[in-house]
């Protein structure tokens, strides 16, 4: 088995840096987020998770989709230059599941093309969970915290050492880089303090559209959309025309199902306009829309959405609750 030194593993990631944008977890402020770095002595080794996931650097906040400018003939349409390697170190089995679940989304057929070049331009290499957080249930929704699936490499800490496991062949290449040597040991993987029962959700969900719950729930809820934000799953997004430094743009920017006016049509009528139906939206996405069309959850049980709630509206409570419920009461209604 290659292993790798904690010593070694800052010289590697100065090798992979030369000729990739290095984006890697970063102390910025009281938080940890994954940004460039620079110089990898910035790199913190030692954390849990970061507070906002590393799809941004896929799918960003704030998007050029093209820029535009009149011509004599027309109109010209320039697409921005994503040529750009770049290498994610230190994303999590959860966060890197997550974007596994965008690519169905963001690659599907028509393929969105900036997030698809910078797919392709981009290496993952993982760190196993040997702690979790308390708000942590990855392992409810079919994950596992040394998951070495959805990365290109994965790295497993073994006292002062890692474990290298090269995934996909763009993983081996970039481990060509890494002074590595033979050694054995085993990984602990992180233990999880919660289990939630998962099964079956698509079917609660069902029966379960028109129930009250979903007012009483979202009472007080006051559409910060934070939880929509710090997702890693979600992906709703609203596009516009914008002059930036004179020059018309085409972005793409995050936007909420949380938000009022998110779902209003021309003409002002807003189908989901309680905030009751605007966070069954984010379950039923979740829990039933997308699973209905890839045939599995919407969430990683990051935990993000729960521990970041400034009212304490808590994914887990929310998915047992509805599941006594459907327990208790007949189904009322089909979703539609
Ligand atoms: S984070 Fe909490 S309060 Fe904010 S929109 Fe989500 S559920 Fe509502
Ligand atoms: S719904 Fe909550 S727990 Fe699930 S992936 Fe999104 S932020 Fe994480």
């Amino acid at each position: 088995m290659q292993m790798l030194s904690k010593q070694n593993l800052r010289g590697w990631l100065s090798r992979i840096a030369k000729d990739h944008r290095l984006i890697a977890p970063t102390q910025v402020s009281r938080v940890i987020l994954f940004r460039p770095v620079a110089d990898v002595e910035q790199v913190i080794l030692d954390y849990v998770n970061s507070v906002l996931s590393p799809k941004e650097w896929f799918f960003p906040r704030t998007d050029t989709l093209f820029t535009i400018e009149r011509k004599e003939d027309g109109v010209e349409l320039t697409p921005p230059n994503l040529d750009q390697k770049q290498v994610i170190f230190g994303i999590r089995p959860c966060d890197a599941r997550a974007i596994k679940k965008q690519d169905k989304v963001f690659l599907g057929d028509p393929p969105d093309a900036n997030y698809g070049q910078r797919r392709a331009n981009t290496t993952l290499i993982g760190l196993a969970c040997a702690q979790a957080a308390p708000w942590c249930f990855c392992t409810s929704v079919g994950i596992q915290p040394d998951d070495a699936g959805d990365v290109d490499v994965m790295l497993k800490q073994v006292g002062d050492n890692y474990l290298v496991e090269s995934v996909t062949e763009k993983g081996a290449e970039l481990v060509k880089l890494a002074t590595v040597s033979e050694g054995e040991g085993t990984f602990v993987p992180a233990k999880l303090e919660v289990a939630v029962p998962t099964e079956n959700l698509p079917e609660i969900m069902r029966s379960a559209f028109k129930e009250e719950f979903w007012d009483q729930a979202a009472e007080r809820c006051f559409s910060c959309k934070i939880c929509v934000y710090l997702c890693p799953t979600c992906h709703c997004f609203d596009v516009r025309d914008v002059y930036v430094d004179g020059q018309l743009q085409r972005l793409r920017t995050w936007d909420s199902c949380q938000s009022p006016q998110y779902n209003r049509l021309a003409g002002g009528y807003n189908p989901r306009g309680t905030k009751g139906a605007r966070l069954r939206q984010f379950y039923y996405h979740k829990f039933l829309y997308y699973p209905e069309k890839w045939g599995e959850y919407l969430c990683v049980g990051c935990g993000r959405c729960l521990s970041n709630c400034p009212v304490n509206i808590d994914i887990r409570e929310m998915l047992t609750a509805v599941r006594k419920r459907s327990a208790t009461k007949e189904p009322v209604a089909e979703a539609v």
